[in-house]
């Protein structure tokens, strides 16, 4: 099949449907006919739902959803919608997105594929859209050690990559030996973990835009028992710690970094502690709240909207800011428009 002509770059950019549906029929057209060589297009849906697609359960619209089932589907996705100038948006399992009320304009690509394999010597590797927990369990229930107080941590490993999830102080990245990245030109490359730019909540895939494509850890021997037992443990803590009963996308902010910034004399170190202690808990905004059980915990109940969720971070960082001229920083990804009407 012939490649069809990219959209001229002179198009207005918006492809928002209610004003400038011409375009989006283009968009539409040329992104099946790029996307027809790896896959069905009639897989690609349009002006799909995102809200049952993350854990916050609020948000609008993708102008374009494709579940990839392969990396090679991703690449193609990527480059087509880099040849017709559309944005693209990574999503994995929606754990750590607030998503606008205005939806995402562009090509939506969500991680579902899912492989996992030991690659000796000592190490697993695991595509970017198998779930954090289905990786603890493959590697627990071989007594391969090392993953296994990551159990109960939502979302994929494109995401924990992207974001280095963070757990009672471990950091996800401390286990990486290897991960593929599609790069914006389409190179797949394998990268060590010193040049992933791993920091707290920190990749270096959040500024280069590259894809997480798989991900190498370390695993070592252990007893499948005390693997299980260990992983038991951490679902516990969960319970004990977090609202997991409502929708929430965990931690709403990173915890203040004494080492890089400076926090006035008496101020916690905890972003929970730092909202709890300027008064916040319980605040509503909407039907979205702060947790009783968690301060850093944002919850919402049925009907809320993204506009509530975010009115309320915004809420929680100016009170924490007036009482401990402390400035949060959200861990919360922002997907889509946000202005005051958003
Ligand atoms: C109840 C609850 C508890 C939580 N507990 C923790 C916790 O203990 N520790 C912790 O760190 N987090 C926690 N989180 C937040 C969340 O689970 C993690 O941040 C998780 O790693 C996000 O993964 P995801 O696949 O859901 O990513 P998403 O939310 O889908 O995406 C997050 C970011 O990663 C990007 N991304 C996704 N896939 C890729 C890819 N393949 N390549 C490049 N970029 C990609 C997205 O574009 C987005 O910018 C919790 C969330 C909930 C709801």
């Amino acid at each position: 099949m012939r490649a069809p002509e990219p959209v001229s770059p002179a198009s207005p950019p918006t492809l928002d449907p209610r004003r400038n549906a011409g375009r989006r029929r283009d968009v539409d057209r040329d992104l099946r006919a790029l996307l027809g060589a790896a896959l069905d297009p009639r897989r690609l849906r349009c002006d799909d739902p995102l809200a049952p697609l993350t854990t916050f359960q609020v948000g609008g619209r993708a102008d374009w959803l494709l579940d990839s089932r392969s990396e090679r589907e991703v690449a193609a996705a990527v480059r087509a919608a880099r040849t017709l100038e559309l944005p693209v948006t990574l999503l994995g399992g929606g754990s750590n997105v607030l998503v606008s009320d205005a939806g995402v304009r562009g090509l939506v690509v969500r991680f579902r594929h899912g492989e996992i394999a030991a690659t000796p010597p000592g190490t697993v590797r695991a595509t970017a859209g198998v779930t954090l927990n289905g990786l603890v369990r493959w590697t627990v229930s071989r007594g391969l050690a090392g993953l296994e107080a990551w159990a109960g941590t939502p979302g994929t490993v494109g995401g924990a990559i992207c974001g280095n999830a963070h757990f009672r102080g471990r950091l996800i990245g401390e286990l990486v030996t290897a991960v593929g990245l599609l790069g914006p030109e389409g190179g797949i490359r394998r990268v060590s973990p010193e040049r992933m730019g791993f920091g707290y909540d920190r990749s270096r895939v959040q500024e280069s835009g590259e894809v997480v494509l798989w991900a190498e850890f370390a695993v070592g021997a252990g007893k499948v028992a005390d693997l299980r037992a260990e992983a038991r443990s951490s679902l516990r803590f969960r319970k004990r710690t977090q609202p997991l009963a409502a929708p929430s996308a965990g931690c709403v902010f990173r915890n203040p970094d004494p080492r890089r910034q400076d926090l006035p004399a008496g101020a916690p170190c905890a972003a929970g502690a730092l909202i709890d202690g300027a008064g916040l808990k319980g605040r509503a905004v909407g039907a979205a709240r702060v947790s009783h059980v968690h301060a850093n915990f944002i919850v919402t109940d049925p009907g809320a909207r993204a506009r509530d969720v975010r009115a309320l971070i915004d809420r929680c960082r100016a009170d924490v800011e007036a009482r401990f001229g402390v400035t949060l920083v959200p861990e919360v990804v922002f997907l889509g428009e946000f202005d005051a009407t958003a």
